[in-house]
């Protein structure tokens, strides 16, 4: 059997397509990310995937595909899980550049710019990741590495990417610093409350 695939690349639009998301055939209107040859769709009772419309010793590659297909549903997205908290964000773009570095995807968190990192199959290299470290850029690495994930469902995917809290790792994050300064204020404008209170309270007591 010739090699199958469940996410396309769109020849309308470029963007990655789920066979679940996908017209039936060739009218799915896709090509394989690997060859960019036709794709079509066999949507059968049980098993759902794409098939190269040519015969094919192309083996695809559904690393590529399932990372760009991750790469889109955080550009749709407005939220992520992670383990500290639900993190929201706003103006999403793809591979942004910072100085020699691409990040998947950048987005706009707490007035600066958080990095995501999609590892599939490529892990992240020492450099790039001292790199957001030395420069304190925010960044956190989404491990989409399980094989599972290849031929998994939308909801599966999109779990993964947007709802896992375990598969998030923060590479950098400033944004605990700024919240322990924010809580060392609060303590000491708060310790200056109770001390007014004590003094005022023996001042009452001399009269
Ligand atoms: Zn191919």
């Amino acid at each position: 059997m010739s090699a199958v695939f469940i996410i396309g690349k769109s020849i309308e639009n470029g963007q990655p397509l789920h066979v679940r998301d996908a017209s039936n055939g060739l009218s799915c209107n896709c090509i394989c990310y690997e060859c960019e040859q036709k794709l079509e769709a066999v949507q059968g009772k049980r098993d759902w995937y794409f098939r190269h419309y040519n015969k094919s010793a192309c083996k695809g590659n559904n690393e590529t595909a399932l990372h760009n297909y991750a790469k889109l549903l955080l550009c749709q997205n407005t939220f992520i899980q992670s383990k500290k908290k639900i993190i929201n964000y706003t103006n999403p773009s793809l591979e942004t550049v910072t100085d020699k570095y691409r990040s998947d995807v950048s987005v706009k968190y707490n007035d600066s710019i958080l990095h995501f990192e999609i590892v599939v199959r490529n892990k992240l290299t020492s450099e790039k990741i001292n790199y957001y470290k030395k420069n304190k850029i925010n960044c956190i690495k989404i491990d989409l590495s399980s094989r599972i994930l290849l031929s998994a469902e939308p909801k599966d995917i999109r779990d993964a990417v947007i709802e896992d809290k375990k598969n998030k790792d923060f590479i950098q994050w400033n944004e605990d610093e700024n919240c322990n300064w924010l809580i060392a204020c609060g303590l000491f404008i708060a310790s200056l409350f109770v001390l007014n209170g004590l003094l005022r309270g023996r001042h009452k007591i001399k009269k």
